[in-house]
């Protein structure tokens, strides 16, 4: 039987994860955060210090994989649950840097087409429209003013210690945006058939109602 899915591709910070969370639920279908595998490679590279010229050779020992625990995504590195570890700055910044790196892609791709095509997934990332899924059934370009997206997480962040400064967040998003969009392999873009959405006005209600619409419609 075909599978239903749907892209949702963007920049950092625009929403997508939570927004995805609640579109998904409404809709009965898996959310895939595709970023927490990138997350991930970066993790074991760090960890392990292997240096550029390795990176590839040293990938079949990775062994990184998605589980579903009561419908909820989990990135695992071998036996290890490291869902919660792949979550700092450093991180983020390291993934964006090896997500370059044209052997990363190729070794993320299949597990990630393997997903869509054994289940309804609501997949989001940054090449998921154009590269993944070029036949998704919706495509979703999600995105907001990278102001507003700092702002976003700046006041998630805000509590807790170590918290960076607003234009400390700042930079570091211009810095994502422009190394996933200039990167040569499968970089940020919309895909053609993408339907755009800017939530810069919206709030996370609002933005999630637009997209269920625009599912909807289409799949209708
Ligand atoms: O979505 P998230 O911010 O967790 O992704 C971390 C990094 O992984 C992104 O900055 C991007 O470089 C990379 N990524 C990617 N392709 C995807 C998902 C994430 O290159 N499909």
């Amino acid at each position: 039987m075909k599978t239903i899915n749907i892209a949702i591709d963007g920049p950092a910070g625009a929403g997508k994860s939570t927004i995805a969370k609640m579109v998904s639920k409404e809709l009965g279908y898996i959310y895939v955060d595709t970023g927490a595998l990138y997350r991930t490679i970066a993790l074991y590279i760090t960890e392990n210090a292997i240096p550029d010229d390795e990176i590839a050779a040293s990938l079949e020992k990775a062994d990184v994989s998605l589980r579903f625990i009561d419908g909820v995504q989990r990135v695992f590195l071998g036996d290890r649950d490291v869902s919660d570890l792949i979550r700092t700055p450093e991180i983020s910044m390291a993934a964006s840097r090896t997500s370059a790196i044209p052997a990363v892609r190729a070794y993320l791709f299949d597990t990630q087409q393997k997903i869509a095509r054994e289940n309804n997934v609501l997949m989001d990332g940054r090449d998921i429209g154009t590269v993944v899924l070029p036949d998704a059934d919706v495509k979703i370009f999600l995105t907001a003013s990278a102001e507003e997206r700092a702002n976003r997480r700046y006041k998630e962040l805000a509590e807790k210690p170590d918290c960076p400064t607003y234009q400390e967040i700042l930079d570091d998003i211009i810095k994502r945006d422009y190394q996933d969009m200039h990167r040569e392999t499968a970089p940020l873009k919309q895909a053609d058939d993408a339907v755009l959405v800017d939530t810069t006005k919206l709030d996370l209600e609002g933005s999630a109602a637009a997209i269920v619409k625009i599912i909807k419609d289409k799949l209708q």
